[in-house]
């Protein structure tokens, strides 16, 4: 029995070196040298060729190497009744969070305003904070500690979800009450999953129904944004800034707009990175459960797609 590593286009080695360190004795075959395709009964996944997996006889369980399993859904082979089981770890949520936080105090203190500042020798004094509320879309594994950890920092939290919670924490709003909660805040944080709901969900349409001037952190996926509606999103006022670290196309193209653009602050999808160390163990342990027939860990809901 044995785990294939699909991850074209990186390096497998921290993987390898992670799961060999947690279990010495298991058996890893890293694309695209698979030799024995038949022994595959589990393969971790970051954006395989599509069709792939139809190499593999006797696969049983795909796991993500990262929190989406977007790009394995938008995989048409992938059977419907095929398990997918994703990462959920404590240092990705604590990177996540860091990030986010970074994002709300730029805005909050106005980093960006005080380097143009520096930059002309400008002292200006002047309403050094911008009053936010912080409103979060997806109040999962990531959402719900930014959550907590802006409650924390003293930040008024707003959270948008899918289903109905009675009991949540915060204020909170689910997706038949957009406008309710967009009311609510001028900070928008997007944590979704990129599902077929959650696609261009963020356009113009969208920001026309934001508090003037709100700003935007898109840490989700770039599929989320419609790029094109952004910049003028921002020109009419609906929004006043954006950090974003995730692209429909990525590497950003040269090309793009976004490069450019003052009131746009650009990371290249490193807001949090699967930590190859602290992710190996649950790996390990749906590998074993796997064997074992019992309950996987992290399990993605095939009908809702996340
Ligand atoms: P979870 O599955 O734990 O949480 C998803 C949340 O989104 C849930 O609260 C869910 O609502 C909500 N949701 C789903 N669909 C909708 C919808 N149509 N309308 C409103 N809310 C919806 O995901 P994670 O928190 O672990 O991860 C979120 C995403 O972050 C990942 O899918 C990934 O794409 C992205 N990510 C980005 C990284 C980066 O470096 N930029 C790193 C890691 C992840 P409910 O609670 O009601 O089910």
């Amino acid at each position: 029995m044995s785990l294939a590593i699909i991850s074209p286009g990186r390096n497998p080695q921290v993987w390898i070196d992670a799961l060999i360190f947690h279990q010495p004795d298991i058996d890893i075959q890293i694309y695209p040298d698979i030799k024995r395709p038949e022994d595959v009964e589990m393969a971790l996944l970051w954006q395989h060729p599509p069709g792939y997996l139809d190499t593999f006889p006797n696969l049983k369980l795909i796991s993500s190497l990262g929190a989406g399993v977007d790009h394995i859904l938008s995989d048409p082979a992938v059977p419907a009744s095929m398990p997918i089981v994703r990462i959920v770890d404590e240092k990705l949520t604590w990177s996540m969070t860091n990030y986010v936080v970074m994002g709300v105090l730029n805005f909050h203190r106005q980093i960006t305003r005080y380097q143009a500042d520096q930059k002309r020798k400008v002292w200006d004094m002047s309403n050094p904070e911008i009053p936010v509320k912080v409103g979060v879309m997806g109040v999962g594994a990531l959402g719900g500690d930014v959550l907590d950890k802006l409650n924390y920092l003293g930040f008024p939290v707003f959270g948008f979800g899918f289903t109905k919670k009675d009991d949540f924490p915060y204020p909170y709003f689910s997706k038949d009450h957009l406008q309710d909660f967009l009311n609510e805040i001028n900070v928008l944080v997007c944590l979704l999953p990129l599902t077929p709901e959650t696609e261009s969900i963020l356009d113009l349409k969208f920001f026309k129904k934001c508090q003037t001037g709100t700003y935007l952190i898109n840490v989700a996926r770039g599929k989320h944004l419609v790029e094109e509606d952004l910049i003028p999103a921002l020109n009419q006022g609906f929004l006043s800034g954006a950090m974003l670290d995730v692209y429909r196309q990525e590497p950003l193209p040269d090309t793009h707009p976004f490069w450019e653009e003052e009131r746009i602050q650009i990371t290249p999808h490193i807001a949090s990175v699967t930590n190859p160390r602290a992710a190996s163990p649950q790996i390990i342990e749906n590998f074993r459960r796997l064997r074992s027939n019992q309950p996987l860990l992290n399990l993605v809901d095939r009908k809702k797609g996340y």
